[in-house]
């Protein structure tokens, strides 16, 4: 849809692509010029506090109370993405496991001592709590490999990017 139409649904930007980029730790001034680069309708004055804010929750929690990170599990209750997708929503490690459910738990457990204390996210620290430690390492372990695989570009940004975003 983004590639034809320059365009995605609200919830798409911020549940799936903002999501993933939230999940892998991408740079906010990266997720920032990305968007601004693909949709028609992205204007920096909206697009910058809601990819900022809402999107990776890189502004200490002004705009929500609690980061939007959802699993892939999640996504498909929620929608119909994953029905001809070739990872399974259900499973969380193997090969055939949809990547958003390990990069979840990873993304949960690498910022606990941020969020530990947010009441909003006292169930689900709940859940990650009840987990045998086989699973939680099997989790890690699937996470890491996949971030690990992913290709990165380390200082991101031209000067003129980046101007913008740093008071140096
Ligand atoms: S199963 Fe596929 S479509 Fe569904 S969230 Fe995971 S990667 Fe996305």
């Amino acid at each position: 849809m983004t590639i034809d139409n320059s365009y995605a649904h609200h919830i798409q930007r911020l549940m799936v692509t903002g999501n993933f980029a939230l999940l892998c730790g991408v740079k906010p001034e990266a997720l920032c010029d990305w968007y601004l680069a693909v949709y028609a309708d992205a204007c920096e004055w909206v697009e910058l506090p809601n990819t900022l804010g809402m999107v990776l929750h890189a502004d200490g929690g002004l705009m929500g109370s609690k980061p939007y990170c959802a699993s892939g599990k999640y996504i498909d209750k929620m929608s119909d993405h994953c029905r001809h997708c070739r990872y399974s929503p259900k499973q969380v490690t193997g090969p055939k496991a949809c990547p958003l459910n390990s990069l979840y738990w990873h993304f949960l457990e690498t910022h606990r001592p941020a969020l530990n204390h947010n009441p909003r996210m006292k169930l689900i620290y709940g859940s990650l709590d009840r987990m045998k430690d086989e699973k939680r390492t099997a989790m890690r372990e699937q996470a890491e490999q996949f971030l690990s695989e992913l290709s990165s570009a380390p200082g991101y940004g031209q000067p003129t990017h980046t101007a913008g975003y740093y008071s140096d």
